[in-house]
């Protein structure tokens, strides 16, 4: 598919947080294998070059960029570092989202401050300096990352990370139902349980390191298709929702869980 040929995609969180496929860098990697020239924008620089790289090395374009998606200028930085390299952003991915275990007792103020601003403030902030760019050109399609956390209780409390997700979703029908006639669409994905080093990383610190690989089994067993999903499974649906193939889809939160939300 070559669904992205002559557009530009700005992804924000396109590193991963540990070894392996995360969603972010899947994600840049997929719109490039699809044609896109993708700024690859993450807050480690090591992190944003690695997708860089890794996209370079399969003969597609890329360029990485270190910014905090949660500051302002950091944002216009990056905004403006496509717009130099590249000359246009098409499409917008935010895939930017820290998660932190504790109900409303045991979260501290900084800690819930800390996962609302970047989580909520991140779509905030690049949709706030991407809109209008879109705007001209009256054309561009965002997706934001939300995760099911933002509909459902799951079994552990991570309350700031919860109430962000449900705020990404509201966000995007407001920003869908505001730029429908300016010809942007805005849409959001809702993952479940999905196999990445982030993944592994709250399930490590929930569960312990020693029975780490019996949790991991259980919450298998909660998904009705008995498989973690993969980060390609969320990169693939974004790359649809953000092409001309869903052009009449705005405002949408889609969920990819294998299931977890039917029982
Ligand atoms: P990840 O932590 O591996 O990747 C996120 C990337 O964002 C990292 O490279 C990190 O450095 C970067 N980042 C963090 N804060 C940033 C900031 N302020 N500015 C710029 N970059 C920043 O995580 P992932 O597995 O790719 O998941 C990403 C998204 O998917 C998050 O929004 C998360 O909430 C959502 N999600 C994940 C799962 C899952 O099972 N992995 C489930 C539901 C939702």
């Amino acid at each position: 598919l070559q669904r992205y040929a002559r557009k530009t995609v700005l992804v924000f969180g396109a590193g991963s947080d540990g070894e392996g496929w995360s969603n972010g860098k899947a994600a840049a990697v997929q719109y490039a294998r699809e044609g896109a020239k993708v700024l690859a924008v993450d807050l480690r620089d090591d992190a944003a070059t690695e997708t860089q790289e890794i996209i370079r090395s399969e003969g597609f374009e890329a360029t990485s960029f270190a910014a905090n998606a949660a500051d302002n200028a950091s944002v216009q930085e990056a905004v403006a570092a496509c717009l130099d390299t590249y000359g246009a952003i098409d499409v917008l991915h935010n895939n930017v989202g820290i998660g932190e275990m504790g109900g409303p007792v045991e979260t501290t103020l900084e800690s819930w401050k800390r996962v609302l601003d970047v989580n909520m403030k991140s779509v905030f902030l690049t949709t706030k300096h991407v809109l209008p760019i879109m705007e001209a050109k009256r054309a561009g399609a965002i997706v934001n990352i939300s995760s099911i956390a933002g509909i459902r209780w799951s079994g552990v409390s991570y309350v700031g990370y919860y109430a962000s997700k449900a705020g990404v979703n509201q966000m995007t029908r407001v920003i869908a139902g505001q730029y429908a006639r300016h010809g942007i669409r805005c849409n959001a994905i809702m993952p479940g349980l999905i196999d990445t080093p982030q993944t592994y990383k709250h399930l490590a610190k929930h569960y312990g390191d020693g029975d780490f690989e019996r949790m991991r089994e259980a919450r298998r067993q909660q998904i009705p298709m008995k498989i973690l999903g993969s980060a390609w499974d969320i990169a693939k649906t974004a790359a649809f929702l953000n092409s001309d193939e869903a052009k009449y889809i705005t405002g949408e939160v889609v969920t990819v869980d294998g299931g977890m939300s039917c029982s």
